[in-house]
């Protein structure tokens, strides 16, 4: 196990350009070359189904139900400041349809207590998890993409904005464990549109305080940072972040606010020292898309924010493989150690990696010899 030179994640990077992620790129031809564009051909091309287990029109159509109120509504997966995430809907209606005096303020006497009110209601809303974080606008996009219209314009979030919201979304189990398949897909589906109804709720409920609320998915800034930052997880070796509960099987949404909260502090129960010892994720990845060595602050494509000290993926690597699936991919979220239901082995486990790192090779050799994170067939999740 090599020694880490300095924390995950630490280090510099400029603001990120939207228009540099590896769903924007390919859908850019002013500025995409014929492999990037091929590629995108390939993924974003209509669907033509076989019989093969877990890839049938079935399988497709079941994902795609998982998927409705992102790809209908929700857009999370786009610039944003659209859909259910628009960021300053209008007042006078929202209070004529809440039956609420317009302008009316709720006094936040003590942020404290305000903070354990939302999480609350974000929990109650549908969250998994949720974390307050000050809003770091290094995090921030530098510009949107439209992948439709092409629009790429600054971002620009006013400086009363002083808070994010973060929360995590779990994708079923179940689901998961049958990636690459359309399971897998089905899952983050799942994970997608309760990012568009958590965060658009919990917005509305900010709003109707008094308050401003600018809700988002994927779309306007980096959600991984921000859920570090307000405690949700670390960031693993799959380039994703690993939280204590249920690994990586979870999508972020965030909600930035105006409203007096006291922020969380950034978490460490070992994912560093377990990932330089497992790497399992990486021996899983079909595409060979994920890094077998030590850390560095250099990503291999222009998709990856380099500057900071971590595990780089190849975005390029990854979306190729999707595209020759004919769908997408999961494996990374489906073999991580971290993948688990809650249970008494498991929970050991968890706190033997926390509290002696020592043991963690031979951790990750029993995930293997257990046969944690193998492929399960569709057909047996549905029986
Ligand atoms: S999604 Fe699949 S192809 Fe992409 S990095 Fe993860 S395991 Fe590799
Ligand atoms: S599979 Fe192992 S190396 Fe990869 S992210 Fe999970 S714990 Fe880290």
């Amino acid at each position: 196990m090599g020694k880490l030179k300095a924390r995950i994640g630490s280090g510099e990077a400029g603001r990120f350009d939207q228009r540099n992620t590896m769903y924007m790129r390919p859908r850019d031809p002013e500025r995409s070359d014929e492999r990037i564009l091929d590629i995108g051909r390939r993924h974003y091309s209509v669907k033509r189904f076989g019989k093969a287990p877990g890839y049938t029109m079935r399988d497709w159509s079941f994902a795609m139900s998982m998927w409705y109120l992102e790809r209908w509504w929700g857009f999370g997966n786009m610039t944003g400041n659209e859909g259910l995430l628009t960021w300053f809907p209008d007042e006078k209606e929202r209070a004529l349809r809440d039956r609420m005096h317009p302008g009316e303020k709720w006094e936040v006497s003590d942020p404290g207590e305000m903070s354990r009110n939302i999480k609350k209601a974000a929990l109650f809303i549908g969250a998994s998890l949720v974390g307050i974080s000050k809003l770091d606008r290094r995090w921030l996009y530098s510009h949107s993409f439209h992948p439709h219209t092409h629009n790429h314009a600054p971002i620009e979030i006013p400086p009363e904005f002083q808070y994010a919201i973060v929360m995590a979304h779990e994708m079923p189990y179940e689901l998961m464990q049958t990636s690459p398949a359309y399971g897998g897909f089905a899952s983050t589906g799942r994970g997608y549109s309760m990012m568009a109804f958590c965060a658009s709720s919990l917005a509305h409920y900010i709003r109707s305080l008094g308050y401003k609320a600018i809700p988002n998915g994927n779309d306007t800034a980096l959600s991984i940072p921000l859920a570090v930052d307000a405690g949700l997880g670390e960031l693993g070796r799959n380039g994703m972040l690993i939280t204590e509960r249920f690994g990586p099987r979870v999508r972020l949404s965030k909600v930035f606010t105006d409203l007096p909260l006291v922020p969380d502090k950034p978490v460490e129960f070992g994912v560093a020292e377990y990932c330089a010892a497992c790497k399992r994720c990486a021996e899983e990845c079909p595409a060979g898309a994920i890094s077998l060595d030590e850390p560095t602050t250099r990503g291999p494509t222009i998709s990856n924010n380099s500057g900071l000290y971590k595990w780089y993926i190849n975005p390029e690597k990854c979306l190729d493989f999707w595209a020759r699936n004919n769908g997408s991919c999961e494996n990374c979220v489906r073999s991580c150690s971290y993948n688990k239901l809650p249970g008494k082995v498991h929970d050991a486990a968890r706190f033997s990696i926390k509290h002696f790192p020592g043991l963690n090779p031979v951790l990750a050799k029993m995930d293997r010899i257990f046969g944690y994170g193998k492929r399960v067939k569709t057909e047996d999740v549905w029986r």
